[in-house]
C-alpha cells in the first residue's frame, strides 16, 4: 500500500484528495494547522487515515512533522495547502507584509516540506511530489490583479522546476499541477470543477508520472501546460 501525505487537508482540494486517496487504497497522512475539520476526523475513523498537524509557514512545525514521521516511508506528497492572498492585490495597493505572507504559504513551504521529507521520499519505489500550482503561475497569464497570488504560484512553479533538476538523481518525481477551477472557499461556487473531479485528476496523474515529466507543468486532467 503507497503511503500519500497531504497538507492542508481540513477542506477544500486538500480534504478531497484525502478521500479520493483513501478511496484508491492509499495510507494518507492528512495534515492541518489547528483543530481537523469534523470532515476530516471523519475520514481518520478510516484506519488509512493519520492526521498530523502542520503550520506550513513554520520551520519548527515542519521539523516536528519529520521528526515524528521518521522512518516512515512516503510515496506520494501533495503541496496543497495555500491562500489566495488579501484582498487589494493591485500593485499600488499591495501591503508588503501581505505580499510576503503570501509568498510564504504559497511558494516558500512547499519547498521546505519537500526537503524536510526528503528521506521519507526517497524510502520509496517511486517517489513523486506534487505542488498544487494555478494558471496565473503562467506567463500565459495576462492578467494583473491578485498579484501576490499570480507571483507566489509563478515562483512556487520555478522553485518546483529546480527541485526537480536537484532530485532527479535521487529518483523523485517534482511536479507543479493546476487543479482547474474548482468550488471550495477559495474558488467560489461558480467554479468549474468539483473538489472531488479536481482530486480524481491529479491522484491519476500522479500515478503515471516518469522521471521524463519531472519538473514540467501539468493540468488534473493530465495535460502538460504551458509556462
Ligand atoms: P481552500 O481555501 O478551500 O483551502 C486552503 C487550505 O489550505 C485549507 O485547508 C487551509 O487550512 C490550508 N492552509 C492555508 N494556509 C495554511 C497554513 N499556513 N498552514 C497550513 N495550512 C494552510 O483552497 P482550495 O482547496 O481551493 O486550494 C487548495 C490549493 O489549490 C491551493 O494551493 C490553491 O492555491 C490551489 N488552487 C485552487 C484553485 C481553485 O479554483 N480552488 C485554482 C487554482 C489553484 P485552514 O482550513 O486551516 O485555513
Amino acid at each position: 500500500m503507497e503511503t500519500a501525505l497531504v497538507t492542508g487537508a481540513g477542506r477544500g482540494i486538500g480534504l478531497a484528495l484525502v478521500q479520493q486517496l483513501i478511496e484508491s487504497g492509499y495510507r494518507v497522512i492528512a495534515t492541518c494547522r489547528g483543530e481537523p475539520s469534523p470532515a476530516l476526523r471523519a475520514l481518520e475513523s478510516s484506519s488509512q487515515c493519520q492526521i498530523e498537524q502542520l503550520e506550513v509557514t513554520s520551520q519548527r512545525s515542519i521539523e516536528d512533522l519529520a521528526q515524528a514521521l521518521s522512518g516512515v516511508t512516503i510515496d506520494l506528497l501533495i503541496n496543497n495547502a495555500g491562500i489566495l492572498g488579501p484582498n487589494n492585490q493591485s500593485l499600488h495597493q499591495l501591503d508588503p507584509t501581505d505580499w510576503l505572507q503570501t509568498l510564504a504559504i504559497n511558494t516558500v513551504a512547499p519547498s521546505m516540506i519537500s526537503l524536510a521529507l526528503l528521506d521519507n521520499l526517497k524510502r520509496s519505489a517511486n517517489p513523486r511530489i506534487i505542488t498544487v500550482s494555478s494558471d496565473m503561475a503562467s506567463f500565459h497569464d495576462g492578467g494583473s490583479s491578485l498579484l501576490a497570488y499570480r507571483s507566489s504560484k509563478a515562483a512556487a512553479n520555478k522553485a518546483m522546476q529546480g527541485l526537480a533538476l536537484e532530485l532527479r538523481s535521487d529518483g523523485v518525481i517534482v511536479c507543479p499541477v493546476l487543479p482547474g477551477w474548482v468550488q471550495t472557499d477559495m474558488g467560489g461556487a461558480s467554479a468549474s470543477e468539483t473538489p472531488e473531479e479536481s482530486a480524481s485528476g491529479i491522484i491519476k496523474l500522479a500515478q503515471r508520472l516518469t522521471l521524463k515529466d519531472s519538473g514540467h507543468f501539468f493540468t488534473w486532467r493530465g495535460d502538460e501546460y504551458p509556462w
